[in-house]
């Protein structure tokens, strides 16, 4: 997905906060750069697929459906502050 790769690309090109914003939470670039794409895709759609996946990934940790929830919220918000 584009969206996807080019939140990996942002993740690239600031690696040090990445770094730190991953470490606060914990998060995997793969939950990140899910979360920066949906940031920066103009459809919901691309939204949608993209929260979800950022969302599977921590269910697949074995975080709660409402632990999930609250931490991409936290991440969303530490993630708008990076771009
Ligand atoms: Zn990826």
């Amino acid at each position: 997905m584009i969206a996807h790769e080019c939140g990996h690309q942002i993740l690239a090109r600031h690696p040090r906060k990445a770094k730190r914003v991953a470490g606060v939470s914990e998060a995997s670039e793969e939950i990140l750069a899910s979360l920066l794409g949906a940031m920066i895709c103009n459809n919901d759609t691309d939204w949608d697929t993209l929260y979800a996946k950022a969302t599977a990934e921590l269910l697949d940790r074995g975080q709660s459906a409402e632990a999930a929830s609250r931490q991409l919220q936290e991440l969303w918000d530490l993630l708008e502050a990076l771009l």
